[in-house]
């Protein structure tokens, strides 16, 4: 065998060496189009991401070469195409703070009053990198003992003093762990051993975090206070983080305030428009409306109202799987479309109602049909592993949104517990008896009656400890790039070309290909991700 001049010489013919030729194109030796697999379906089979495998392509760039930036809805653009879902056990503000930090976005769930809903997309739209907002503060008269019960429950051991012992109060003074050491009688009052303003290091209002960091180094103080200036506090920065918050240059931002973008759901009952108006005063960006079935009245009306009210706000409708159901969503107006319907992890809305669709069907049909109107769709539900939402991209979604998979977290809500010495964090589908008896039964009971019967469409459960997201998603950000790099493709929009010009190639795994592609034949082993 050799080459030359663009010809492969096998010894007794010369053949020219071109792409592969239509024949071998033709034959399935490259595997299928989506529109063979999807479309073309005599089995009239529906597929999920694990039936589906990608062909490889080819590569000629390198992994930092893979962009996976992407749209979320019409307007909203984010360097990397991940959302949490608006579930009470994965987002409320540090989940979307961290997602927005790393590039993504976070959706908070509406399973609590709306005061307290838009008070969390405040917390989002507030905050300021390396800046404690809320700190815990401490009046000049409380005791000793009280703050050792304060250090004790929050894990932290510097208070600012204020004059009322408030946040935004008048700066007296701050502790630390140095001014209480030697202090042995517990109803000594603050005042009494406080190190006093005149001797603390302060900054002003609007300090950058850069200045501030280069003070603290100067002071070698563990804590520098921000002052406006009446000498009432704004915030707090702690030397331990200056390591924590350098800058996220992917970090998801509107351009007009430079503040963190945070979504918020709402659902479709008369009272959500009112919620819909407190998340807009709060600033919210994007307002997702959160139905298991969304091709309804109920909610082409909420989507109407809010494109006519709040026209400035994002409006994610759904969740859809067929592209009947997406057009009336986009002819009502919305700027992106959640499909995905019963395959959650959580989820028994298949087993209970008898409807929904595959996963990976439902994002290839519904993504081509919202395509032709510049909508582009988040794929919700039923990632398990990075090569899920690499396949959920290949399919053509903008996005992939997830539950399970940062349920577990650091930044998930609620706190860890150990079962079986097993170290978990529960985790709920909004539709589980526990999570509806909470109010979260708005997304799968349209019957308000108290007396109705409730039909659970989920389980409550637990997922194991996956610590920061800091870690986390940068991880799933390389295993989706390894997989795009292996398909030859180089970013999402070059997905989308190549899926529809159908030189992305796709294969059906039988059930022992799909064995045959996970591990096996060990006695034993231990999966570590990263
Ligand atoms: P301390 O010196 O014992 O207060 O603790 P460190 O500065 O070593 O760590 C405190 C951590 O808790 C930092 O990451 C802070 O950002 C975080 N933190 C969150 N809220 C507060 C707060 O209200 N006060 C303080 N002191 N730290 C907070
Ligand atoms: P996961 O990422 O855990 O597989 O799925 C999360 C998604 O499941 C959510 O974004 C939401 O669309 C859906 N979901 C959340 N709770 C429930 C539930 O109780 N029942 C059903 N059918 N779907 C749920």
């Amino acid at each position: 065998m050799s080459t030359a001049n663009g010809y492969v010489s096998n010894g007794e013919k010369r053949l020219k060496l071109t792409d592969v030729d239509e024949e071998t194109l033709n034959s399935g030796a490259e595997g299928y189009t989506a529109t063979q697999v999807f479309v073309k379906n005599p089995a009239c089979v529906a597929y999920t991401y694990d039936d589906t495998i990608v062909m490889p392509g080819h590569i000629s760039f390198s992994l930092g070469d893979v962009d996976i930036s992407t749209k979320l809805t019409r307007n909203i653009e984010l360097q990397v195409p991940f959302v949490s879902s608006p579930m009470d056990t994965v987002t409320e503000h540090k989940m979307a703070i961290t997602m927005a930090l790393q590039g993504g976005i976070g959706i908070i769930h509406s399973n609590m009053k709306a005061e307290d809903q838009a008070t969390e997309v405040r917390r989002v739209k507030k905050f300021k990198n390396g800046f404690i907002l809320d700190p815990v503060c401490l009046s000049p008269e409380s005791t000793l003992e009280e703050v050792y019960r304060t250090k004790q429950s929050l894990g932290f051991s510097s208070f600012p003093v204020t004059d009322n012992g408030k946040m935004g109060g008048r700066l007296v003074g701050i502790i630390s762990n140095r001014d209480t050491s030697f202090i042995e009688d517990p109803s000594v009052k603050v005042k009494e051993f406080m190190t006093s303003r005149d001797r603390l290091a302060c900054a002003k209002d609007g300090v950058s975090l850069e200045e501030a960091n280069k003070m603290l180094k100067e002071s070698k103080k563990g804590k520098l206070p921000v002052v406006n200036e009446k000498d009432e506090l704004v915030a707090l920065i702690a030397r331990t983080d200056l390591q924590k918050n350098r800058d996220n240059p992917r970090a998801s931002k509107d351009s007009v305030n430079k503040q963190l973008l945070c979504g918020a759901s709402i659902g479709t009952r008369p009272d959500d428009k009112i919620r819909a108006k407190l998340l807009v005063d709060a600033g919210v960006d994007v307002i997702v409306v959160d139905s298991s079935q969304g091709d309804s009245t109920y909610q082409i009306e909420m989507v109407q109202h809010l494109k006519s009210t709040h026209p400035e706000v994002d409006v994610i409708g759904g969740n859809v799987v067929t592209p009947s159901q997406a057009h009336h969503l986009i002819e009502a107006g919305v700027d992106g479309l959640r499909v995905g319907m019963g395959i959650g992890s959580i989820c028994t809305t298949q087993e209970v109602c008898a409807v929904g669709r595959a996963q990976a069907s439902a994002v290839y049909h519904v993504s081509k049909y919202a395509r032709k109107f510049g909508i582009p769709i988040v794929a919700d539900g039923g990632i398990k592993s990075t090569g899920h939402i690499t396949k959920a991209l290949c399919l053509g979604a903008g996005c992939v949104m997830m539950g399970s998979m940062l349920a577990g977290t650091d930044e998930a809500p609620g706190e860890y517990f150990y079962q079986d010495g097993v170290r978990l964090k529960r985790y709920r589908g909004m539709g589980s008896i526990e999570a509806m008896n909470q109010g979260g039964e708005k997304r799968y009971v349209w019957d308000t009656a108290k007396t109705a019967v409730k039909v659970a469409q989920g389980v409550s459960g637990a997922v194991t400890d996956k610590g920061t997201l800091q870690r986390y998603i940068p991880y799933l950000m390389q295993g989706v790039r390894h997989g795009l790099q292996d398909a030859g493709v180089k970013s999402l929009d070059d997905a989308r070309e190549k899926l529809y010009s159908n030189r992305l190639r796709f294969e059906i795994r039988s059930p022992a290909a799909q064995k045959e592609g996970g591990v096996h034949g060990l006695h034993s082993y231990q999966k570590r991700l990263y």
